[in-house]
């Protein structure tokens, strides 16, 4: 098998693009599909300051890597959700990243902002860990953005992240989710512009790419993630490209064409789909300070119920996660 571009030895075959790449060439193109999603959703102007949100997944730490090599001015954010090993080898990964690579990186720690473990909110939420951690990160990453005045926040969405995430709210026809379904949000009341710059790599491709750049990043999975419905999800979307390299991003790219169309950007945030559409009129946090739109954020109302929780239980020190 040859490399399409230079006709040395390929190690990967893309069947979606009806290509086959040596790792210089390989290399070359992710840095330009990443560049195209950028200038195509323009995402970044050259003088932005971009916080990226770094798990210490293959996705995120990669694109922290693109967007180093691309020449941004990046700083990233980690937020530390204390469950146990995974946690810890998450954020050794993200630390040992920023310093092997001199680049700024800010780390907060969920359980002592919330002084509670993810098994706390879970119990006072009476709703799945993920749902919490979502509302959490939302918010640390908005906080995060405006302290360190950040115009634009990237996160490591890949294609299968967001075909499997249209497939699904295609299938339930959720109009609000679906309005929200592109790689670009604006900045909206005093929040950061949201960015996928990952969008046109898919999962393999990124593992591949983290791979040869020789990134190292965490295996485990996080234990409380089991949302077996985006697994099955991307599963058949898996399927159906196996049968037809490139539908997937056809499905994708085919959806974002004609997504202003179908929903005129539309004006509200990811925070009012889980909150009463009700603007404060200072339209910030009475307790933190930070934008709301409740007199009261979300967060610090899940920080108050899961004070109350471990006050009714009668304990003191949050429940390892
Ligand atoms: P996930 O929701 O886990 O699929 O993650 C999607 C993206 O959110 C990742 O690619 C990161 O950019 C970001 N992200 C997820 N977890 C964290 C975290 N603990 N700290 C910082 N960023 C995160
Ligand atoms: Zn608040």
């Amino acid at each position: 098998m040859k490399c399409r571009a230079c006709t040395k030895k390929a190690v990967i075959k893309l069947p979606s693009h009806n290509s086959a790449f040596c790792p210089e060439c390989f290399d070359r193109f992710v840095l330009s599909q990443v560049g195209r999603a950028i200038d195509e959703h323009k995402m970044i102007a050259p003088d932005d300051h971009v916080l990226v949100a770094v798990s210490g997944g293959k996705d995120s730490l990669a694109l922290w890597e693109i967007l180093m090599r691309l020449g941004y001015k990046t700083t990233g954010f980690h937020l530390d959700l204390g469950i146990g090993d995974y946690s810890r080898e998450s954020r050794g990964h993200v630390e040992s990243f920023a310093s092997r690579h001199h680049l700024p990186l800010v780390v907060e720690s969920l359980q002592e902002e919330v002084e509670g473990s993810v098994t706390d909110i879970a119990r006072a939420t009476r709703r799945p860990a993920c749902s919490g951690c979502g509302l959490s990160k939302r918010y640390f990453f908005n906080r995060t953005a405006l302290r360190i005045g950040a115009s634009v926040l990237a996160t490591g969405h890949n294609l299968d992240d967001e075909a499997s995430r249209l497939f699904g709210n295609l299938l339930h026809w959720h109009d609000e989710y679906l309005a929200k379904n592109r790689p670009d949000l604006p900045a909206i009341k005093g929040l950061s512009k949201k960015v996928k710059p990952l969008v046109r790599l898919t999962e393999k491709e990124m593992a591949s790419y983290a791979f040869l750049r020789k990134i190292p990043y965490v295996l485990k999975e996080c234990p409380h993630s089991v949302d077996a419905k985006q697994l099955l999800y991307k599963k058949l979307l898996n399927e159906v490209e196996a049968a037809s390299p490139g539908t997937k991003h056809a499905f994708l790219f085919g959806f974002l064409e004609r997504i202003d169309r179908f929903y005129p950007e539309s004006e509200t945030t990811e925070q009012e789909e889980e909150e009463e559409t009700y603007l404060s009129p200072e339209g910030q946090c009475e307790r933190c300070g930070e934008i709301s739109w409740t007199p009261v954020c979300s967060f610090c109302r899940l920080k108050e119920r899961v004070r109350e929780e471990l006050a009714k239980n009668g304990e003191k020190e949050p429940r390892p996660s």
